[in-house]
């Protein structure tokens, strides 16, 4: 039993190895099972509070920008799929052991991370913003020495408090949700966070307690993309791609940003 399990993996490892020899120049081989299949569901991966991208209403609907984009696409572009909401870093790993195919998460596009993912064009505009309770002194980067900032982990936020972390002198605590942190900072654990801009702008007008102090547009600015695993689900990125240009065209796009953006 031992031995043919073994010849069997034997056996698989050679048939991955050579899959992979031929991947570059063999995209249809990959993409032509996927979509003889045209019942497959997608698994698409996404944060669980991320306003105003993905969060819980009060009626306990999970919605946002992402979730409606995704609904609309997929309803241009016919096909189905399952939003799983795992927190940002959850969301990413999940991607990466296959066990998603795809995240919407406001994930941004970045050099370091088109090494590992597709992503789709851009979908929305985003940089990093650091924010502290509203009460507080802080008047920037400056007051932060000393400190301990909050970072959600896994995130540009947190890299942007990684790489500014020695020349302002302060620690880092990490957080899986965005509202955790925010909670910490409000309770005065932490002195501030880093977050993304249009998560905090949206946060701070539906009176979260906190107020932005400072803005990292310059190195930070980090558009937002759909991503799959590299060279993987080329077909679910084409539709993503496709089908966004067609609510974009339509009008669909327009009003679901304004639906979560306009003063309310
Ligand atoms: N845009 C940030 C990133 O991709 C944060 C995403 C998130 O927290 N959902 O790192």
């Amino acid at each position: 039993m031992k031995k043919f399990l073994s010849m069997a993996l034997i056996a698989a490892m050679t048939l991955s190895l050579a899959a992979c020899g031929s991947n570059a120049n063999n995209e249809a081989d990959s993409t032509g099972s996927d979509s003889a299949s045209s019942d497959k569901t997608y698994v698409i991966a996404t944060d669980t509070v991320f306003a105003p991208f993905e969060f819980s209403d009060e009626n306990n609907e999970f919605v946002g920008i992402d979730v409606d984009i995704l609904a609309a696409i997929a309803e241009d572009q016919g096909f189905k799929y399952e939003l799983t909401p795992l927190g940002f870093d959850a969301a990413v790993a999940s991607l990466e052991s296959g066990q998603s195919d795809g995240v919407i998460a406001g994930m941004s596009i970045t050099e370091e991370r088109q090494q590992k993912y597709d992503f789709s064009d851009t979908y929305y505009d985003s940089y990093v913003a650091i924010a502290a309770a509203e009460n507080s002194d802080s008047q920037g980067l400056e007051d932060l020495r000393g400190q301990t900032v909050a970072a959600k982990t896994g995130t540009q936020g947190a890299e942007c408090a990684e790489t500014l972390k020695e020349e302002y002198g302060f620690d880092i605590q990490y957080f899986d949700e965005s509202s955790l942190m925010y909670q910490d900072v409000i309770t005065g654990n932490t002195v501030a966070c880093f977050e993304d801009q249009p998560v905090m702008a949206y946060g701070i007008s539906q009176g979260n307690g906190l107020k932005i102090v400072a803005e990292e547009k310059e190195n930070f600015s980090t558009p937002y993309g759909f991503a799959v695993l590299k060279g993987q689900n080329a077909e679910l990125l084409e539709m993503f791609n496709a089908g966004l240009a067609n609510i974009k065209e339509n009008g669909t796009y327009d009003e679901i940003i304004a639906k979560y953006t306009s003063a309310e």
